[in-house]
């Protein structure tokens, strides 16, 4: 009588899976998993995607990307501006990305000036001249 428990035996299956998955505990599933998870990524490079990154504009190509990655020259009120690496500096803050390009517009054909509304003088830019050249020129062109 082989066909008879064949039907019985796929009967009783669905209440057996039910009884089963409490047993899982997948919440206790979860919570392992999670952990796991968020000890990969605490020591990993990867951002969290969901988290809201400030994005600044590079004043000479006007590529966006985060503040982190661009470095912010800061005109603090009269006289020359800086080149401000903590990112703390108070005042009208430019951004330029690490291209040379980028650094050759703000230094020679005015990015900055226009993004400070300000005539800037070759004794103004100083520090910024003095950050491209030890910081971002590539040392095969520098002189
Ligand atoms: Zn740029």
């Amino acid at each position: 009588m082989h066909a008879v428990v064949e039907p019985e035996a796929a009967e009783p299956l669905p209440a057996v899976a039910a009884k089963t998955f409490p047993d899982w505990s997948p919440t206790e599933y979860a919570g392992e998993t999670q952990a796991q998870t968020g000890g990969m990524f605490s020591g990993g490079t990867a951002l969290p995607k969901n988290r809201h990154v400030p994005e600044r504009s590079c004043v000479a190509c006007g590529a966006k990307m985060p503040k982190s990655q661009l470095v912010r020259i800061v005109r603090t009120g009269q006289g020359p501006i800086i080149v401000d690496i903590s990112g703390r500096e108070s005042g009208r803050g430019a951004y330029l990305c690490h291209i040379p390009e980028c650094w050759d517009r703000a230094l020679g054909k005015g990015a900055l000036e226009r993004s400070f509304k300000q005539a800037l003088s070759t004794q103004d830019l100083g520090p910024v001249r003095t950050y491209y050249e030890s910081d971002i020129a590539p040392p095969a062109t520098a002189p």
